[in-house]
């Protein structure tokens, strides 16, 4: 891929630095959060009134009904698509518009979105205006050169993704917005890095357990049954077979950081008795009572190689061994949530589209990987069907949802380089 053509596209990108740097910060000061939602609609207009500008027809998707959605905090959504007039495939751009909260720890205004020595800093800088900045640069710059190219482009502004993307992609894909008819190739501009392309994510299961037991007065705990100590034989159950068993599953999957290439399992909460008041807020103290319940909030991380049903099936074993092994246990698990892992094969066309272009822009093999959290991919995958997707963005992973979040100018302007030339060579191919 050393050809001349897309030089034209190359200058015109580096000559939007300031263009880039404006959008970017443009979009960071709309704070988005997410929950509850924050100014959505503006946000979409404000890209789709760009994207007009360029030649796309564009459209707004309200997710009536999604959850969250209501007249104060509606899910919106945006789709722009360019037709280029001649047949051919249509490469899709998919960049969520929502950020987490910013919580503390913050040295720059988290909604300024200053530019410090290259940086543009602020909520959302790498998780992921930065990279939506950098799509529609690459688009704009493709569009204006003049180079020939086929099929169609789109570029869309989701919601929730945050939150699990109900009210954005999978809402979007239910209703046939990524399905075969419509779009071929899809890049999701998230925070991977410049040089790694991203294959997609393991699975999650998350689910509650609660344990029972007997209230009785605190100095007589003998005659109630305590649903703490019960939980705590879960943990210990876990910790002794659960914890082993999972360290000893590796996987095909490329997941990074090292850690993640393993099942995991997070305890996110644990709470029994008594409502939890902090002892410093002067709420006076307890009454001595024996607990009747208690709830563990479980994260599960969870492979290719692994099957969901057995998943749920190794935990559900541990507490059906502890009913017949412990005196008095009584449980019950609640599914909360659950994604199945998605991975693109590696010699799938946008893998190899991208990679080529990683490989000339900044003359290096790129690194393919897997995400160690999911993202819109699992929707794309589930609902539309879609098998040709990959995670592409100029942010670096470890910043994403951490203070002083940033996002290198030069990286967008590399990664905008490699979205153009990954674009064309889809979009010549066929
Ligand atoms: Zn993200």
């Amino acid at each position: 891929m050393s050809d001349q053509v897309l030089e034209p596209v190359f200058e015109l990108i580096e000559k939007s630095e300031d263009s880039l740097i404006r959008l970017c910060q443009d979009l960071i000061r709309f704070p988005t959060v997410n929950p509850p939602g924050n100014d959505y609609q503006v946000c979409v207009e404000y890209i789709g009134n760009r994207l007009k500008n360029s030649g796309f027809t564009v459209e707004y998707v309200r997710a009536y009904g999604a959850p969250g959605d209501s007249a104060e905090y509606p899910r919106y959504n945006v789709i722009a698509r360019y037709e280029t007039g001649r047949k051919g495939p249509c490469v899709h751009f998919n960049s969520h518009i929502d950020v987490v909260e910013t919580g503390d720890g913050w040295t720059k205004d988290p909604f300024a979105a200053d530019l410090i020595d290259g940086k543009i800093y602020g909520r959302g800088a790498c998780d992921m205006k930065g990279g939506l900045a950098a799509s529609i640069i690459a688009v704009e710059a493709l569009i204006k050169s003049g180079v020939e190219l086929k099929g169609a482009i789109e570029i869309s502004g989701t919601a929730d993704e945050e939150s699990g993307g109900l009210g954005g992609v999978a809402y979007l894909a239910e209703k046939g917005y990524f399905s075969k008819d419509r779009v071929d190739h899809v890049i999701i501009p998230e925070p991977l890095n410049v040089d790694r392309v991203c294959l997609g994510h393991r699975g999650v299961w998350w689910a509650e357990i609660e344990t029972f037991g007997r209230i009785a007065h605190g100095s007589m705990p003998f005659l109630g049954d305590c649903a703490i100590r019960h939980m705590g034989a879960v943990v210990a159950e876990f910790e002794d077979k659960l914890y082993p068993a999972m360290a000893a599953r590796h996987t095909s999957m490329p997941v990074v950081p090292e850690g993640a290439k393993q099942s995991t399992l997070n305890i996110n909460s644990i709470h029994g008795g008594q409502e939890e008041i902090k002892r410093t807020d002067n709420a006076g103290l307890p009454a001595p009572c024996v607990p009747d319940s208690c709830r563990m909030v479980i994260d599960r991380r969870f492979l290719v190689e692994e099957d969901i049903i057995n998943v749920k099936g190794e935990i559900a074993g541990i507490l059906s061994d502890l009913e017949t092994s412990r005196e008095g246990f009584r449980y019950e698990i609640r599914d909360m949530l659950e994604v199945i892992p998605s991975m693109t094969d590696e010699n799938a066309p946008v893998v190899e589209a991208t990679s080529a272009a990683i490989e000339e822009i900044l003359g290096k093999k790129p690194t393919l990987v897997c995400s160690p959290g999911t993202y819109d991919q699992k929707h794309i995958d589930r609902i539309g069907n879609l098998k040709d997707c990959i995670a592409y963005g100029p942010g670096i992973l470890e910043l994403a949802h951490q203070p002083d979040e940033y996002v290198i100018v030069e990286d967008m302007l590399n990664s905008a380089k490699v979205m153009a030339r990954a674009t064309y060579n889809l979009l010549i191919k066929e």
